[in-house]
């Protein structure tokens, strides 16, 4: 059985003030029964591991830089982000890939970077809505999958989280259906079993217009293992509400 896990993704928004008070009633929610996570931009990490310290929820990045170290400006290592207490990292995010041309590969490079450096990555795939109506969906997301099953290898795959996020559902206020979920994430997990004996411990997130008003429903289907959460992870309530849900 895979772990269930509700990750936030903050994506570029936040400054000191706000976040001091959204990490206060975050850290103040008790017990949460699932693991939860909120991945914060880089200068926020350490305020976010100080306000969460000791609480039910962990931190994460956004990105990771696929070097070590060196002359690589403006990069940031998997383990800097250690050093801050991140434990997951978001890699493959589809604005990564639409806006800063991150291809398949490099988000399976990173993908192994983040794991060479002890983090947990989050390795985002989805189809566009000319790909879903092209009938293109699942192939797409086999696409993407195989780029990063060829750079970490099938044992590696056991390590990470998988978000499936459909591009046209995300911050669109319109989720994929139960129905549609159901199907990719069924893939999915068919996709980890022909590589990996751990396919059933790897947890697949399902994003895209997550609310507190369909959580439940999304999270109850077959092989959703929790979900990342764009827009409702800025609002404590909402966030601890769909939290509650999985
Ligand atoms: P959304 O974003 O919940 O605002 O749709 C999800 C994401 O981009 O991870």
């Amino acid at each position: 059985m895979a772990s269930k896990l509700v990750a936030g993704n903050w994506k570029m928004n936040g400054a000191l003030a706000d976040n001091a008070a959204l990490l206060r009633a975050l850290a103040g929610a008790g017990d949460l029964a699932v693991a939860c996570s909120v991945c914060v931009p880089y200068p926020y990490l350490a305020q976010a591991h100080d306000c969460l310290q000791g609480s039910a929820i962990m931190t994460g990045a956004q990105d990771v830089s696929e070097y070590v170290a060196g002359a690589y400006t403006g990069e940031v290592s998997a383990a800097m982000l250690a050093e801050f207490g991140c434990l997951h990292v978001i890699v493959g995010h589809s604005e990564r890939r639409t806006l800063f041309a991150e291809d398949d590969r490099q988000v399976g490079r990173k993908a192994a970077a983040a794991l060479g450096g002890g983090l947990i990555p989050i390795v985002c795939v989805g189809e566009t809505l000319a790909q879903r109506e092209a009938g293109e969906t699942v192939e797409v997301i086999r696409r993407q999958l195989d780029a990063v099953a060829e750079v970490l290898g099938g044992e590696a795959l056991g390590r990470v989280v998988l978000a499936y996020e459909p591009v046209w559902a995300i911050g669109s206020g319109r989720s994929a259906s139960t129905e549609q979920v159901g199907e990719v994430h069924g893939a999915i997990r068919a996709w980890l079993r022909e590589r990996c004996a751990q396919a059933d411990a790897v947890s697949i997130l399902y994003g895209g217009s997550v609310k507190p008003a369909n959580a439940a429903e999304l999270f109850a289907v077959a092989d959703v293992d929790g979900g990342l959460i764009g827009g409702a992870a800025l609002v404590a309530e909402d966030f601890l509400a769909i939290c509650r849900a999985a």
